[in-house]
């Protein structure tokens, strides 16, 4: 009788052992089955890259970018399309992880739950993915910023539904003809991995004049009637701090569109080290974004131990202030929306995902600053393009009213500095946010916004056009 009890013991806990077991697998294979089968290291689970079936991937306008024929992927015949959307849409090896192809390889090839990927082609549904976008505005960036052989990041978006219509990244390589990289000849390819637009940060130099300004406009009451007397150097702290010109007496508005070293200087230093760290952290400086499955890389604000004169340099970018090219546009987009900043994304709608297609993941929002602030920033945005870089390069954006700060970001003695613009179009019909870098280059003015200027009129001509 004893031997009979232990025994059914035994079978009773190997029974509920296995159902554990059972139960635990199950989970597993439900929770994680679909990133298995994104790990690059599966890629022989259909063979080339795994993307031997993989459905095709349009742009906004139903261009092909990419697509499957007799088991090879193709991508665009245009190489300035192939080389523009390289980070976005990825290539066979699956080495560019924040890329399409990577992050929903296992969507494209037609993987789901049941069937794993032998569901059988009739019951399959559209394992297509449509992108927002634009292969001609991605082309016409890329044209520009390729032209100067530098590491860069260029990105336009729509600031009211969040579709990112232009996003494009140097140094890259042609996805039709993968190189082989190895230890022979891996600096030749530095970066070439990287999206810049999602995965990197850089000194910002005066387009974080921005941020300043919106401390200045909330927190220095009698900001409009202010001047600062500029002579080329101040000593700030012990030590000087420069400016790129001697502006003389200058107010705040021309101090923004001259883009007066000194004026911030000293505003960041009379606002102080809390004013200068709230204003950042609300503006989102230090935090990353959700771009549909990639996170940005975080940006980085921070002069709780600054002396008086780093302070100084923190107000015009300099120090070691950080940001990322896409939280750049998404501030800019914030003022166009009046505080609202309305979250980016490459996928169009529904395409490809059934909780899209159900509306049940919408852009989210967030508001990072006050309407009065916006309109603020707004109004001294749209001065600095009309008031100064319009006469400078005759036809600059033209057919669109925009906004923006340009920046020229010292990195070090011995490098050329970063140069940057940012900034939005007001036009209703062609709402889009931008942000441009290139590193190591030269002036803002000069390299960054021949790259900006190409992308918006692209953007808006595509937009203009029912695109
Ligand atoms: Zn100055």
């Amino acid at each position: 009788m004893k031997r009979i009890l232990r025994r059914n013991t035994l079978i009773l806990i190997f029974a509920i052992a296995f159902i554990c077991g059972v139960g635990y697998f199950s989970f597993e294979l439900i929770v994680n089955a679909e990133s298995w089968v994104d790990q690059p290291y599966n890629a022989h689970v259909s063979g080339s890259g795994g993307l031997e079936q993989a459905g095709v991937i349009f742009d906004r306008n139903g261009y092909i970018l990419a697509e499957t024929s007799d088991g090879v992927r193709v991508y665009n015949e245009n190489p300035s399309v192939r080389l523009g959307l390289l980070h976005t849409v990825g290539d066979n090896s699956l080495n560019i992880s924040t890329a399409v192809q990577s992050k929903y390889r296992s969507q494209l090839s037609g993987y789901n739950l049941i069937w794993g990927l032998n569901m059988p082609q009739s019951m399959r549904m559209s394992h297509d993915i449509t992108l927002t976008v634009d292969a001609a505005t991605c082309a016409a960036a890329y044209d520009v910023l390729a032209s100067y052989g530098k590491k860069g990041a260029c990105v336009v978006y729509n600031y009211q539904t969040g579709e990112v219509l232009c996003s494009v990244s140097t140094p890259g390589y042609d996805p039709a003809d993968p190189p082989h990289i190895d230890e022979t000849n891996e600096s030749e390819y530095d970066g070439v991995y990287l999206d810049n637009v999602l995965s990197s940060t850089y000194t910002p130099g005066s387009v974080f004049k921005i941020v300043t300004s919106a401390a200045a406009i909330e927190n220095i009451y009698d900001l409009d009637s202010r001047t600062w007397n500029c002579t080329g150097e101040k000593e700030i702290g012990g030590n000087t701090v420069t400016c790129t010109e001697t502006h003389g007496e200058i107010d705040y508005k021309t101090a923004m569109s001259r883009s007066c070293n000194i004026a911030f200087a000293e505003m960041a230093v009379e606002m102080g080290r809390d004013v200068m760290n709230q204003t950042a952290k609300k503006l989102g400086i230090n935090d990353t974004y959700e771009v549909d499955d990639v996170k940005t890389a975080k940006g980085h604000f921070d002069v709780s131990k600054a002396d008086e004169n780093q302070l100084g340099w923190s107000g015009i970018g300099q120090y070691d202030d950080y940001v990322n090219p896409m939280q750049m546009a998404i501030l800019c987009g914030a003022i166009a929306n009046g505080g609202t900043a309305v979250n980016p994304t490459y996928i169009k709608d529904g395409s490809g995902d059934l909780l899209r297609l159900i509306g049940f993941k919408k852009p989210k929002e967030h508001n990072l600053m006050n309407s009065t602030t916006a309109s603020q920033l707004d109004e001294v945005m749209r001065y600095t393009v009309s008031d100064y870089y319009s006469s400078q390069r005759p036809g600059l954006f033209e057919g669109l009213s925009v906004c923006a700060k340009t920046g020229t970001a010292e990195v070090g003695e011995d490098k050329k500095p970063n140069a940057w613009m940012v900034g939005y179009s007001q036009d209703q019909d062609a709402p889009l946010a931008f942000a441009c870098v290139v590193e190591n280059a030269g002036f803002g003015f000069e390299y960054a916004c021949p790259v900006a200027d190409a992308a918006m009129k692209a953007a808006a001509n595509c937009l203009r056009n029912g695109g």
